[in-house]
């Protein structure tokens, strides 16, 4: 890596380089991305080997020395020079890929497993042309959702939802002039909130019965609770609803099994 640039207090900008990222193409703003995490003071051994998968190889490291595999979002992608931006939520609970991106310095090396064509699989925002979007989300998913927000056609209409834990988590996102985007936070000295501030804001929305699309990701459990409110009570139809659960509270991604693409490793 190249760059590890503070955004605010909890999320970190890190910028990879490497000359297989020239192959990186995207399918979509929200295309993720395998990264391998090596284990702290461990060599980060080699996960392509021939006639292997990047699956077969990664388990065939011993138990010690294999790096970690988590679930990551291309925040934007340059081709000249070939580099790639990667947003991570610092987040409080502290797993190995947060905490990687905490102190990670120029020099730094990690794998990072992306697609080289556009119909890859890895990913889900697709929308039919001109349908009134509903984009919510939290900590995590604001790198996706940043860069779909900056995607849009300027006559883009829609509502935009994210949570972060404090105002100063806020980012600057430019929106088309017909989305609107709402940050959800705790006023100061107002206490954490309980419940599903997402679930709560888009509740009090008002949506479109027909011809919405909605694209939701987050905390699992909130998000299943989204979603069931979209289809369940709003009448969406479950086609034109993009969810995911980007993690789970009390889960490893090891054991919440986020499904990622598999079609090229490159080194950074
Ligand atoms: C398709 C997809 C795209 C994603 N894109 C991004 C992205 O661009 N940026 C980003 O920051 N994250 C993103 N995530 C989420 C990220 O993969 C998870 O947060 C991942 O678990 C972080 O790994 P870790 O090693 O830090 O923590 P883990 O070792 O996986 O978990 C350790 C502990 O931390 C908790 N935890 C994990 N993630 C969070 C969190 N976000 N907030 C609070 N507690 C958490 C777990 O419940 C567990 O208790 C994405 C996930 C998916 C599936």
């Amino acid at each position: 890596m190249v760059r590890n640039t503070p955004i605010t207090r909890n999320a970190s900008r890190i910028t990879l380089v490497g000359p297989d990222l020239a192959h990186f193409v995207a399918g979509a703003p929200d295309q993720r991305v395998k990264l391998f995490v090596p284990r702290a003071g461990r060599p980060a051994p080699p996960i392509v080997r021939r006639g292997l998968t990047w699956r077969e190889a990664w388990e065939r490291i011993p138990e010690p020395d294999r790096p970690y595999q988590r679930t990551y979002t291309v925040r934007a992608h340059r081709t000249e020079p070939p580099e790639i931006d990667i947003d991570f939520a610092l987040h409080a609970q502290g797993g190995p890929a947060s905490r990687w991106a905490r102190s990670a310095c120029p020099g730094d090396t990690i794998d990072l497993l992306g697609p080289t064509g556009e119909r890859n699989g890895g990913y889900s925002f697709a929308p039919p042309a001109g349908s009134p979007l509903l984009l919510a989300g939290d900590h995590a998913a604001l790198p996706a959702i940043g860069s779909i927000v900056e995607s849009l056609p300027h006559d883009a209409q829609g509502h935009v939802f994210v949570e972060v834990a404090t105002s100063a988590d806020r980012q600057h996102l430019t929106a088309p002039p017909g989305v609107r985007v709402n940050w959800l936070h705790p006023e100061p000295g107002d206490r954490a909130p309980t419940g599903n501030p997402l679930l709560e804001a888009v509740r009090d929305t008002d949506l479109p019965r027909e011809g919405g699309y909605a694209w939701i990701a987050g905390e699992a459990g909130c998000v299943r609770a989204l979603r069931r409110h979209l289809k369940d009570d709003r009448g969406m139809d479950r086609r034109s609803i993009a969810s995911m659960g980007y993690w789970r509270v009390g889960h490893t991604e090891d054991t919440a099994h986020a499904r990622t693409p598999d079609k090229q490793l490159t080194h950074s």
